[in-house]
């Protein structure tokens, strides 16, 4: 680290569970943020300014107007523009020293175990369950840690699925693929903006966690938030011993 480095991080590296040896770490570290919407925005930026050295954003879509009341890395004037290529520009605006990979494509189940396998961890910040589980499939195949984060009206929730354990469930442990979860769309349900902030953020400071091998991570439990009461509520998640996802891993 150079002396900008160092003054950069410095709020960190004061914190004796990070230090020099933790931010080297985040440096080191490439992370995959699938979604660049209400929650890969707060997510991704979260990661570039604490200095993780490499993000790769991933989303096929547009900035759209409706997309401004909670998806704070773009702006009204990239309204058009691809969302990866608006929030690589804003992460870039927050850390030039980083690295920021920005992919305007919808990837298919063989583009994203190629992705998953260069990363060191996966924040799902998509919003359908068709995507969730491809990235779920991929982090098992692959043995990488996945934060995975959801928001839809007043509710949010949050855990963490790491395969490096044996012990711990993966998405579809929690979720089974064949169950027919509802796909509820921010487009006919909304959603309060400040949700997909909190959420974020918490799939940002889990992933820095895990990347710097510090504290205990959400494996294992889901943190689910009632926004307009402001409640948590967590309870444990158990591995599936039938989940045809991760039971033969
Ligand atoms: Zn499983």
């Amino acid at each position: 680290m150079d002396d900008s480095q160092l003054l950069r991080y410095s709020r960190h590296i004061l914190l004796d569970e990070i230090g020099i040896e933790g931010q080297q770490a985040l440096l080191d570290a490439h992370a995959l943020v699938i979604g660049a919407g209400g929650l890969g925005s707060p997510a991704a930026m979260y990661l570039a300014s604490a200095g993780v050295g490499h993000i790769t954003l991933v989303d096929n879509d547009t900035v759209d107007l409706t997309n401004l009341q909670r998806q704070i890395a773009h702006t009204t004037q990239r309204v058009g523009q691809p969302k990866a290529e608006s929030a690589r520009l804003t992460l870039q605006q927050i850390n030039p020293d980083i690295t920021v990979t920005a992919l305007n494509e919808r990837v298919d189940d063989a583009r994203l175990a190629q992705l998953v396998a260069q990363a060191d961890v996966v924040l799902d910040c998509t919003d359908n369950f068709a995507t969730r589980h491809a990235v779920n499939r991929a982090c098992v195949a692959a043995g990488k840690p996945l934060v995975s984060g959801a928001v839809i009206r007043f509710d949010g929730q949050i855990s963490v699925f790491d395969p490096r354990s044996g012990a711990q469930p993966c998405y579809s442990c929690l979720f089974p693929q064949d169950q027919k979860f509802e796909d509820v769309a921010c487009s006919t349900m909304g959603v309060f903006a400040p949700l997909v902030g909190v959420v974020g953020a918490m799939q940002a400071a889990e992933a820095l966690k895990l990347l710097m091998g510090v504290g205990a991570s959400l494996a294992g439990r889901l943190m689910m938030l009632d926004g307009l009461h402001m409640e948590w509520t967590s309870i444990g998640v158990a591995r599936n011993g039938a989940c045809p996802v991760c039971a033969a891993q």
